[in-house]
C-alpha cells in the first residue's frame, strides 16, 4: 500500500448495515447512486435491474421509498419508467407526494434572463450543455473540463444579476431560486404518511445531498455516501453504483438471517 491508500483506508466511513425494511422510510439519489454517471444528462434511460430492484424495495417498504434527484419528475418518470410514485426533482424544488399530489415552487422571475445571459457568456468552443429544468438551469461541463472556470464565473455573474443561487454538482453547475433543497423535500416526506415514524435512509453521492445527510442524521437515520471518501455528513459509505445495487437487492425480510 502507498501512504495515500493507507490514508485513505484509516478514514474509510463503515459500510452500512443490511437494509432493514421493517423500519426504514428511504430515500435514493439517482445520479451516481442509482446510475453510473453519463458523459451527458440524456444518455441516461431506463434499465431493467433497476426498474426490478425499485419495484421490489416499493413492495417491501409498504411505499416508503422516494428518489430525491436534481432532475425535473418528468425526466425522473421517463428514466424510472413511472415505477417511483413519490419523487423529489430539481433538488426540492419539485415534489410528488405518495398520494400524487406534485408540490412545486413558482419558476423565479429571473431564470429567462440569467439563461440569456449565460448564453452570451459561455465559451463557445462545445461540449457545454445548458439544461433548462423550467424551475432552475443547469450548465454542465463533463465534456467541457476546461472550461469550467469560465463556466463558474458566467454563472456566478448570472447569479448575481438575477437574484438566483448556485447549486454546485458533479462536472455540472446550476442557477435555482433561493427555495426547498434535497433536505427539506426528504423533511417533508417524514412529515406525512406513509413515511412518517419510521427511520429515515438516504443514500446520495453529490454535494447536494449533503442537504439530505444532515436531516436524515438530525431525525435519527442513517446517511450513506456513494463513492470515495470526501468531506461529508454521511456515517456509512458504499463504494459505487454495483455497491450500492447489490446492497439494495440484499435487503429483504431475510437480510438479517441472512447476515447472521
Ligand atoms: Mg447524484
Amino acid at each position: 500500500m502507498t501512504l495515500a491508500e493507507i490514508d485513505a483506508a484509516a478514514v474509510a466511513l463503515p459500510r452500512p448495515e443490511p437494509l432493514d425494511v421493517a423500519r426504514t422510510a428511504l430515500f435514493l439519489d439517482l445520479d451516481g447512486t442509482l446510475a453510473a454517471i453519463a458523459p451527458g444528462p440524456d444518455e441516461i434511460g431506463p434499465d431493467p435491474r433497476r426498474a426490478r430492484v425499485l419495484a421490489r424495495l416499493q413492495t417491501l417498504l409498504d411505499g416508503r421509498l422516494a428518489v430525491v434527484s436534481g432532475r425535473t419528475l418528468a425526466d425522473l418518470d421517463r428514466i424510472l419508467e413511472g415505477a417511483v410514485t413519490s419523487l423529489a426533482g430539481v433538488h426540492g424544488l419539485q415534489r410528488r407526494r405518495a398520494d400524487g399530489e406534485v408540490i412545486e415552487s413558482v419558476p423565479a422571475e429571473g431564470l429567462a434572463a440569467a439563461r440569456r445571459m449565460l448564453e452570451a457568456t459561455l465559451p463557445r468552443a462545445g461540449g457545454l450543455i445548458v439544461e433548462d429544468k423550467g424551475l432552475a438551469i443547469a450548465v454542465h461541463y463533463r465534456q467541457a473540463p476546461d472550461d469550467a472556470d469560465a463556466v463558474l464565473a458566467a454563472a456566478t455573474e448570472a447569479a448575481r444579476r438575477h437574484g438566483l443561487e448556485l447549486q454546485h454538482g458533479s462536472m455540472v453547475i446550476e442557477l435555482r431560486p433561493p427555495g426547498a433543497d434535497k433536505g427539506d423535500a426528504i423533511a417533508a416526506f417524514m412529515a406525512e404518511a406513509p413515511f412518517k415514524g419510521f427511520t429515515a435512509v438516504f443514500v446520495g453521492d453529490d454535494l447536494t445531498d449533503e442537504n439530505g445527510f444532515r436531516t436524515v442524521e438530525a431525525l435519527g437515520g442513517s446517511a450513506i455516501l456513494v463513492g470515495p471518501r470526501r468531506p461529508t455528513l454521511a456515517s456509512r459509505s458504499l463504494a459505487g453504483v454495483g455497491e450500492v445495487m447489490a446492497w439494495l437487492e440484499a435487503a429483504g425480510p431475510h437480510s438479517m438471517s441472512a447476515a447472521s
